[in-house]
């Protein structure tokens, strides 16, 4: 649509013009720090950071049916920097002028409604949001669009230069992270740190690709993590992970979509999230905060994080039910079918403590709630939604199997609409899938296969048959018996009836 087509009242807010006043906030001793340096904990207590908007009110300035009417317009205008997570500039970076964004086809991915077979297994309605759609696969590039396109705005107004962006890695932030500093070349290059075997061929392929140093450690993430912390603190590098608080304020959209898909009613939604470094539940339940506060929302979701028996720190820290009991213990991780969530001492649970009782406060009662699975139930949901039409990753099953055990709780009730973080694409951790299917998944992780949901591949090769070989095609006689003997064997082996003579 062209600018003067769109209604007179949404006109003046379409584009949005550079805004806000933008600070860090430090959660441990309330410190307040300017963001034209890259910060990424508290350079007085050490404890991470938020990203504050000390001009909200001037977003509370348009009435909430007017911020509706312009988000829902805004939609409709093609300028790359506002199809993305941008579009919701005032809420996700105000700070930044459009020409510093990097759109690389993030966000806004398909709500999608499960099947009525999988609708009746579960037993409340819900939907797949998946973010496996975005451009490296998972949602961490909500996070880095955001994290690199604020590189972008400090290199253009040269408050930095050469960057060298470093991350630590379960697999999708590398990736993620790789991808939108290639975009960013020459000035910004990428390295990346990777626990030796505890990422899938599929995610490794990815930083490769792009051309980033890929660094393999022994150990698991959190010691990659420690690795990447020891850099940024003595270097200067450009830390990517999710303690970089550009990377919550990008992810927020997250929630801003689901409110948008749904007309900006989420009264009755009950948002399901797996949880590993609690960057994304941090961002889910900031985000509908922000909507929320602005009235843009009138009600606070329900939502439920979800975490492996192998890897529970956050689950188990809720477990207590007496707020001043709660004491924050690190797990030592086991092997995760959801791998990119094994991980034993999340960076942002400061964060998630902070806003669960934000959220909570703000609902007047509990809308935050913490749920534990199986690894047996990862995977053996993530098989059963895939065979009903997703396209879900183990940590979609994740999200799955939380909504079933939520809803045996009574957690989540009929009456109510859940919407599961499908937080990869299935395709990067098919290698569970095969260990699955051929019975080869190690002792550790507590999985055995169900002979119901195994599939494999049939080779009809009939012997003494005359094949085609590269180069050598068959035809006449040839090609004709090859066709109707193989065609027989397949119709025979699907139980097939002839229905009429040619
Ligand atoms: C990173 C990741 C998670 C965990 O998200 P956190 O923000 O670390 O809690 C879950 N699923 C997938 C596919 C991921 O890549
Ligand atoms: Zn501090």
């Amino acid at each position: 649509m062209k600018l003067f087509d769109f209604p007179e009242d949404v006109r003046p807010h379409l584009i949005p013009e550079p805004g806000g006043k933008m600070v860090y906030r430090c959660l441990g001793c309330r410190g307040e720090f300017p963001i034209e340096t890259l910060l990424y904990t508290c350079p007085d207590c050490g404890q991470v950071l938020m990203i504050e908007d000390q001009d909200f009110d001037r977003i509370k300035k348009i009435p909430a049916p007017l911020w509706r009417r312009i988000l829902d317009f805004r939609k409709a205008v093609k300028i790359p920097a506002l199809s993305g997570i941008y579009l919701y500039h005032e809420f996700v970076g105000p700070v930044l002028p459009l020409d510093a964004v990097i759109y690389l086809g993030e966000g806004h991915t398909p709500v999608i409604a499960a099947n009525a077979v999988l609708q009746e297994w579960v037993g409340v309605p819900f939907y797949f949001k998946n973010d496996g759609q975005n451009p490296s696969a998972s949602f961490k590039d909500r996070g880095m669009a955001s994290a690199l396109s604020y590189i972008n705005y400090l290199v253009r107004k040269g408050h930095a230069k050469n960057i060298l962006a470093v991350c630590a890695s379960t697999g999708d932030t590398s990736a993620s992270a790789a991808l939108y500093a290639a975009y960013l070349r020459p000035y910004v290059q990428s390295a990346v740190i990777l626990p030796h075997q505890k990422v899938t061929p599929q995610q490794l392929s990815q930083p490769l690709g792009s051309g980033a140093a890929v660094f393999e450690i022994p150990g698991v993430f959190d010691d990659c993590m420690k690795i990447v912390e020891h850099l940024s603190s003595r270097y200067p590098v450009a830390l990517l992970n999710s303690k970089n608080a550009w990377r919550i304020l990008g992810q927020e959209s997250y929630s801003f979509e689901i409110a948008q898909v749904f007309d900006y009613d989420v009264t009755d939604r009950v948002v399901v999230v797996p949880i590993g470094n609690a960057g994304n539940i941090t961002a889910i339940l900031s985000g509908f905060l922000k909507f929320f506060e602005a009235g843009i929302i009138k009600a606070l979701p329900k939502v439920i994080g979800v975490q492996s028996e192998h890897a529970d720190p956050v689950y188990r820290y809720y477990l207590e039910p007496d707020p001043k009991k709660r004491r924050f213990v690190p797990v030592a991780v086991r092997p995760s079918v959801a791998q990119a969530a094994m991980i034993g001492n999340p960076v942002s649970m400061p964060r998630v403590i902070h806003l669960v009782d934000r959220f909570n406060e703000s609902a007047g009662r509990q809308r935050v709630f913490f749920i534990e699975v199986t690894e047996q139930e990862i995977m053996d949901c993530q098989l059963v939604a895939n065979r009903n039409g997703h396209i879900v990753c183990t940590h979609g099953g994740e999200s799955l199997a939380g909504l079933i055990r939520a809803v045996g709780a009574g957690i989540v009730s009929k009456s109510e609409i859940a919407v599961l973080d499908s937080t990869a694409h299935a395709i990067k951790f098919s290698g569970f899938q095969e260990r699955y299917f051929s019975r080869t998944l190690a002792a550790e992780f507590n999985v055995e296969t169900k002979p119901e949901l195994v599939n494999a591949p049939v080779l009809i090769h009939p012997k003494g048959l005359k094949v085609p070989e590269p180069g050598k095609p068959l035809n006449g006689k040839d090609l004709d018996t090859f066709v109707e003997t193989l065609s027989n064997t397949i119709a025979k082996k699907l139980n097939l009836k002839k229905t009429s003579t040619p």
